[in-house]
């Protein structure tokens, strides 16, 4: 395994690997659904390249930047065990050196649910990965269903800037409560993390009553809204039933639409994100 922090070291290793590469983009603190990325890059691809960078474009201005978790020594192990070719691990100035100015910005689709909340921070997360892509040249690269929003941002980009790498999406890898797994579920206390589970509760019980046929999507928030108020830790930012394409609220699921089922939750001071599509 080759690690390196250098944009022209990188380029060299990459260089040097005939066939197909896959890149998994990470901000480390890296478990089992980060794992779940690599292995299926690994059965599709000659080689795989992980990048683990906090990115600080995508926080805004009062979110975690400063303590979200950084944990170098057993992420390198970890991707090692993996059977990981190539490892990228820049500084902030290699990223955004002094008189960095260009921005990519993903339209209507970053404007609901997680634009929302946390302005500019897809505007961080597609600049990155279109860094990330023209660093590795990926012939595919691996992206979490966990981060719904965040794949529909990327697939739209690849699509609207012509990059040649088809975005693969990988499903939630969850605790055995039902937790997505999650870098920031390290913030919580104990008591906050058994109150953790009630996000697929929430989701859960929607699940259900779409699958006994209910298609209005007020319903469906409704459902999720009740679960979520069950729950005294629980405070919600977004309860949503979307168009899984346009991210646009549903009125009436339409037959063969499905639908996006998306909420996040703050547990205490922790801010956590899931969905399903159904
Ligand atoms: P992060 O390090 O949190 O930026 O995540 C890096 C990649 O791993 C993103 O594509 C995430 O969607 C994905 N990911 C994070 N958590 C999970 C999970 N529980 N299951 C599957 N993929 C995940």
């Amino acid at each position: 395994m080759q690690v390196t922090g250098d944009l022209l070291e990188l380029r060299k290793i990459r260089a040097s690997m005939a066939g197909t590469f896959g890149l998994v983009p990470t901000m480390g603190a890296l478990h089992e659904g980060h794992a779940s990325l690599i292995r299926r890059a690994g059965a599709e691809c000659d080689h795989v390249g992980v990048s683990v960078f906090v990115n600080p474009s995508q926080f805004g201005p009062g979110e975690d930047l400063g303590k979200y978790p950084r944990r170098i020594g057993p992420d390198l192990e970890m991707l090692e065990r993996l059977g990981v070719a190539a490892v990228f691990t820049p500084a902030v100035q290699g990223m955004y050196p002094d008189g960095y100015q260009t921005w990519i910005a993903v339209e209507d689709i970053t404007i609901p649910l997680e634009g929302k909340c946390r302005p500019g921070h897809f505007r961080g997360v597609a600049t990155i990965v279109a860094k990330l892509f023209n660093a590795f040249r990926p012939d595919r690269a691996y992206f979490g269903q966990k981060d719904a929003q965040q794949a529909a941002v990327i697939r739209r980009m690849i699509l609207d800037l012509n990059f040649p790498v088809e975005p693969v999406v990988c499903p939630t890898v969850r605790e055995a409560d039902g937790l997505a797994m999650s870098s920031r579920n390290a913030y919580l206390d104990p008591r906050e993390r058994k109150a953790a589970a009630v996000l697929y509760r929430a989701l859960a019980a929607a699940r259900e009553r779409y699958q006994k046929g209910e298609r209005e999507g007020n319903t469906l928030r409704a459902v999720m809204r009740a679960v979520l108020d069950s729950e005294p830790l629980a405070r919600p930012e977004y309860v949503s039933a979307a168009h899984p394409d346009t991210l646009r609220e549903v009125r009436t699921i339409e037959t063969g639409a499905g639908v996006l089922i998306s909420l996040a939750v703050k547990i205490g001071e922790t801010r956590l994100i899931d969905n399903m599509i159904l």
